[in-house]
């Protein structure tokens, strides 16, 4: 899976990028921010590089916050269990049809 620099979601362009000093409150490793159409991960935490599948399912965590945010159903982009588990079940598909 390759994580563009630009993810287009229902018309709207959202930047993707990188801070290794993120730190929200939840402890995620993304961030999702609407309003500034942007969508952040944090690459590596405390100096030690985090593995790229874990990357990837950030990067998917906060996709799936993002169409939740554009359904304007708020309880299921407030619901973060939800959210994960929809993140990393679509990565476990995203491998498959990669073949890989
Ligand atoms: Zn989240």
């Amino acid at each position: 899976m390759k994580i563009p620099k630009i993810i287009q979601i229902a018309g709207r362009v959202f930047d993707v990028e990188y801070d290794d000093e993120l730190n929200n409150e939840q402890g995620n490793h993304a961030t999702f921010n609407a309003d500034k159409c942007k969508i952040i991960i944090q690459p590596s935490c405390k100096g030690n590089e985090r593995n790229i599948q874990g990357i990837h399912i950030s990067f998917l965590h906060e996709i799936v916050h993002a169409i939740s945010k554009t359904t304007a159903n708020r309880k299921l982009y407030e619901d973060e269990q939800f959210t994960e588990q929809f993140a990393e079940l679509l990565y476990q598909v995203i491998k498959q049809i990669e073949g890989k």
